[in-house]
């Protein structure tokens, strides 16, 4: 018995889940950020606009194109800063693509909220608040994602 015992308890300590690395929690969050944003933004057939060139494209097909850039880990997964966008304007055409979108989230938000934005990204947060930010987009994005189904 007392061995019996031993050998759960050990069992126990190694299932003890490891915490995950802040690079791969990063990684995560931003996966199911993307495909939030891009099937929130989708119509019933699947389908999203380029922010940018306006193209029509299947969700799948799409990028979760980030206003202000993801080096910017304040804005880096807030819904406000993310909008589907085509492959061709989120990787090559970055000064068409920047103008475009800029336009646009002023139409959304106007100069203000625009502003708002970029003072929230210019905040410079520690590991741990970039885990905590990373951690909500992965619980919160991931119950959207749920509900979707
Ligand atoms: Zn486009």
């Amino acid at each position: 018995m007392i061995r019996a015992d031993k050998a759960l308890r050990k069992a126990k300590v190694k299932a003890k889940p490891k915490r995950p690395s802040l690079p791969s929690l990063i990684a995560k969050a931003d996966k199911i950020t993307s495909e939030y944003i891009r099937r929130k933004w989708a119509d019933a057939s699947g389908n999203v606009v380029c922010i940018s060139c306006a193209k029509v494209l299947h969700w799948k097909d799409a990028h979760c194109a980030h206003f202000i850039e993801r080096a910017a880990k304040a804005t880096r997964w807030m819904e406000e800063n993310l909008r589907p966008a085509c492959p061709s304007c989120n990787v090559y055409r970055k000064e068409f693509h920047s103008r475009e979108y800029t336009l646009a989230m002023i139409d959304c938000y106007g100069r203000e909220g625009v502003e708002e934005l970029k003072s929230e990204a210019r905040q410079v947060l520690s590991a741990s608040q970039v885990r905590m930010l990373a951690e909500e987009a992965i619980v919160e994005f991931g119950l959207r994602l749920k509900d979707m189904e």
